[in-house]
């Protein structure tokens, strides 16, 4: 238990005193269907945060987004720090699960272990930050305005919420992403970028018995690129393409006159991005089946998130308090993307994966160890009240 001055114990205790209703939250948001593509749902989840939050006395105000999860934002001033810049608490309301998911598999607890779609990945990331926000709100003590922003698309590449995390980013002095803290206790401290393809090759229609030389196969054209981009990958570099859907064509004795598919890129290095786009454009430009073409746009994009040296500097302020908490933590790299690659990619100095400890995210099996629902909150709380 922690033995710093009476704020720090008080913030610390009344959390460790609240773990009841911790885990009677993190129950009824399991309970709530949020895919991605669910808006209704991912918005229910902001419902009960915000009656969450402000019964315990935190501001709320909400953003419409037309297609995906309202931006809910949360604000804790500071008295007399006002001038300081926000510390930001993030997190993704959204799963990666079908509809009907939490009806199949409800929040059940086995022996200190919970279960449910999204238990770890990351709603009990969620619960933690709206724990955070209401202890400072309740006691004061944070150096500067505390903001938690609780977005809606994260798991398809946040394409409404990005404007939104970047703003708050770009703003803010320190962001925690509460993305599920990894078995080990660590939290990552850097990630892979990715981008999503889609792909899309022409040719022309023929009866592949009666006028075979009619036609000109898409599908032909559409497995020669695939080899070509699966080329680029280079395990060295971090750099990895992956094709990992594909479709095509009319009837089996019809020359294909239409193949698509779908492609991950991950990388490391933010400068290479651009060769390795170019690359895949020019596959996709150059066809080598005569007759045929192709296109290809960018559906879903993350972008690395790459240790700065400030960001270094708050993980190890994370690591010292953790560790007056009993908790040992390191920082580790996850090929995951998340949304605390657009809060580093501003310059936030930013650390992610400081949520609840869970594992096996986006299946079935997807675990939370319970007891690791106190501890890491005060581990936040601690950095949070010391923060420079
Ligand atoms: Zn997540």
């Amino acid at each position: 238990m922690p033995t710093g001055n009476a704020q720090e114990t008080r913030i610390t205790d009344w959390l460790a005193s609240r773990e009841g209703d911790m885990i009677a939250l993190l129950e009824k948001l399991v309970n709530t269907d949020s895919g991605s593509y669910d808006k209704a749902g991912v918005d229910a989840v902001a419902d009960h945060l915000r009656e969450f939050l402000e019964a315990e006395g935190v501001a709320c105000e909400q953003f419409a987004i037309d297609t995906h999860g309202d931006a809910l934002r949360a604000t804790v001033p500071a008295p007399g720090q006002g001038g300081n810049r926000p510390i930001l608490l993030m997190g993704h309301r959204d799963t990666v699960f079908p509809k009907g998911e939490p009806d199949r598999r409800p929040f059940r607890i086995d022996n200190g272990i919970a279960y449910g779609p999204g238990v770890a990945d990351m709603k009990a990331g969620l619960v933690m930050n709206a724990f955070l926000l209401a202890v400072f709100a309740r006691f004061g003590g944070a150096p500067a305005p505390m903001v938690g922003l609780f977005t809606g698309d994260e798991e398809i590449g946040s394409p409404t919420s990005r404007p939104y995390i970047e703003a708050e980013a770009r703003n803010a002095c320190a962001v925690f992403n509460s993305e599920p803290g990894r078995l080990s206790g660590n939290v990552v401290t850097g990630r892979k970028g990715g981008i999503f393809f889609h792909c899309e090759v022409t040719g022309k229609a023929a009866h592949s018995g009666a006028n075979f030389q009619d036609g000109v196969s898409a599908v032909e054209e559409l497995a020669r690129k695939i080899q070509a981009f699966h080329a680029l990958t280079d395990l060295e570099r971090g750099q990895t393409i992956n094709v990992g859907l594909i479709s095509g064509g009319q009837s089996v004795n019809t020359v294909a006159p239409h193949a698509e598919c779908q492609i991950d890129l991950r990388y490391v290095e933010p400068d290479d991005r651009g060769p390795i786009v170019d690359a895949i454009k020019r596959i996709v430009r150059e066809c080598s089946v005569e007759g045929t073409s192709a296109s290809v746009r960018i559906i879903g994009e993350f972008l690395p998130l790459k240790q700065s040296p400030q960001a270094k500097a708050l993980f190890d302020q994370y690591v010292g308090n953790a560790r007056d908490i009993g908790l040992s933590v390191g920082g580790e790299f996850s090929g995951g993307c998340a949304d605390s690659g657009f809060a580093a990619a501003v310059g936030a100095p930013t650390v992610c994966g400081t949520g609840p400890i869970g594992s096996k995210a986006h299946s079935p099996e997807e675990f939370l160890e319970l007891n690791s629902m106190v501890p890491r909150a005060q581990a936040l709380a601690l950095t949070v009240l010391r923060l420079a």
